[in-house]
């Protein structure tokens, strides 16, 4: 079995149901999905879903440089002149399942150990941090964290990596029990528990249940300590490791100092049994610092020794536009714009509080909570109090600056917030909103 997949022939190795047309030796660098987004040499996924059908964009992925494509039927535009013209084509009864089918067996084949997490909030992140912790790690493809998203990065890890980082992403119920049959973790992570996705899921109870999906899949689940019903509902977990703050932590902080270049955590590992360690970490978020204990906990799991636990978290750095700092004008900005929900808006304004003011809140819409939309983005309001103004930005967000009132405008551009930033006093700017309104686009227009 080869190192990596990089060719069609190592693929239908997997899936023995596979037929080939075109040269079966055709490298590959990497899966896309999207023909947009589509990098030359990568191999072109074509999915069907119900609003769309992936294979009629197989000419287009051919066009932006593909090297070949995975591909279940040919009743697609372009699909003889593919074929006249020798374009490589792997053909599979259904690609999708062929897709899972073929990450199971690959994921069958690795020997070093796989951590699983999910979350409402910091996946990413935390992944992050962990993937430090080993010079050859196997991870999650940028945000490819569902059904479709999983199977890529499992086919785009290489065997003999040392330690498998993948982040799971969900939007109802059955989705983490998905997921985590395919990867079989040995440690499973649940960062915290918020209310994104509630409106699918009916509730922060509904998203507690949905994450713990993840139990029967993993051998050791690690959670947040503090969040004491979490870690009520998890008991039955054969091996639960629990990181925090409160007494009963299995990685405990203990005290933690600020310093010149982050913060100082004193941390207690198995009571008192194990003595107590330094770590040096460059943030002073609170919520990031959360991250690190999960990190800490997940690395003690692992058995790994404290020193390389030490040295990862010392130079670990976050993901893009995720607490992104910037000096811009006469302003300090916080672009932490990857994503919005209630939780990790209320984490992310909690933190701007304690930087120096005045402090300017721009603020976009937090998708995906159904129902519980409306209430949640007046909700907010309340943590925004704090701050000299607030800029709203989409259409949902516009319950924030009604119960805001003056002290809040709405803008209809990205322009728009830009001058108004421009005619405000010199102040720390947290910029923040759900994936959809592209809050960064600001940072080209400053
Ligand atoms: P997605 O579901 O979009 O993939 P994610 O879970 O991967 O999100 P990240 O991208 O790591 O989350 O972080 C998004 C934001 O969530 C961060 O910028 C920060 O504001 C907030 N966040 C990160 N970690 C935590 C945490 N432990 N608790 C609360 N909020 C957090
Ligand atoms: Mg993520």
């Amino acid at each position: 079995m080869p190192r990596h997949l990089s060719t069609l022939s190592d693929l239908a190795c997997l899936i023995p149901a596979t037929t080939i047309t075109g040269n079966p030796q055709t490298h590959f660098r990497g899966f896309a999905i999207d023909s947009r987004t589509l990098k030359p040499g990568e191999l072109f996924v074509a999915i069907a879903s119900d609003s769309d059908d992936g294979h009629r964009y197989v000419p287009d992925a051919f066009s932006k440089g593909a090297t070949a494509a995975l591909i279940h039927h040919l009743q697609f535009s372009g699909a003889q002149e593919l074929i006249a013209a020798g374009k490589p084509l792997l053909q599979v009864p259904n690609t999708l399942q062929a897709l899972t089918g073929m990450a199971r067996a690959w994921r069958c084949q690795w020997s070093f150990p796989v951590v699983a997490v999910t979350g409402s909030a910091g996946k990413t992140t935390l992944c992050s941090m962990l993937s430090r912790f080993s010079p050859a790690t196997a991870a999650t493809l940028g945000n490819f964290n569902n059904y479709i998203g999983l199977p890529l990065s499992i086919l785009s890890a290489p065997q003999d990596a040392l330690l498998g980082v993948f982040e799971l992403g969900m939007n109802g119920f059955g989705e983490i029990d998905t997921l985590g049959s395919l990867l079989q973790p040995q440690v499973g992570v649940i960062t915290n528990i918020g209310s994104a996705h509630m409106g699918l899921l009916g509730g922060r109870q509904g998203i507690m249940e949905a994450k713990l999906e993840l139990l029967p899949h993993c051998d050791t689940l690690v959670v947040d300590g503090d969040n004491t019903e979490l870690v009520h509902q998890a008991a039955a977990a054969t091996h639960l490791v629990t990181a925090g703050s409160a007494p009963e932590c299995t990685v405990r902080l203990q005290h933690q100092e600020a310093t010149d270049t982050g913060t100082l955590l004193q941390v207690e590992f198995d009571g008192s049994s194990q003595g107590s360690h330094k770590f040096l970490v460059p943030f002073a978020e609170a919520f990031l610092i959360k991250n690190a204990l999960l990190a800490l906990a997940t690395g003690h799991t692992l058995g790994l020794p404290r020193r390389k636990m030490e040295d990862a978290l010392q130079k670990a750095s976050l993901p893009r536009w995720r607490w992104e700092q910037h000096h811009i004008g006469s302003h300090r900005y916080i672009f932490d714009c990857y994503n919005s929900n209630p939780d990790s808006l209320q984490a992310a304004l909690q933190q701007l509080s304690r930087l120096p003011g005045p402090h300017i809140a721009v603020v976009g819409e937090m998708l995906e909570l159904g129902e519980f939309s409306e209430i949640e983005h007046r909700n907010a309001a309340a943590f925004l109090q704090f701050c000299q103004h607030v800029f709203t930005y989409g259409t949902q967000a516009q319950w924030i600056s009604e119960e805001l009132g003056n002290q809040a405008t709405h803008c209809h551009s990205i322009d728009q917030i830009a001058a108004e930033l421009a005619d405000c006093q010199s102040a720390t700017v947290l910029v923040k909103g759900s994936r959809g309104n592209r809050l960064e686009r600001l940072l080209d227009v400053l």
